[in-house]
């Protein structure tokens, strides 16, 4: 995904933005593999071959 995705994405639970981002692996292409964490309600979106996982987790 683009670092610019990032202006765009907001957590699917409680619709914060922006989003804290690590950043694990990232090409030309964008950011590979990484996280998302929202920083209201602590939950973890995983990125994974450059595609965010946005589906809401349980909250551990
Ligand atoms: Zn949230």
């Amino acid at each position: 995904m683009k670092r610019q995705l990032m202006n765009i994405l907001a957590c699917p639970v409680c619709k914060r933005t922006p989003l804290d981002l690590e950043v694990f692996k990232e090409s030309d292409k964008g950011i590979e593999e990484g996280r998302l964490t929202c920083p209201q309600c602590r939950r973890e979106y995983s990125i994974s071959e450059g595609i965010p996982d946005m589906l809401p987790s349980e909250k551990k």
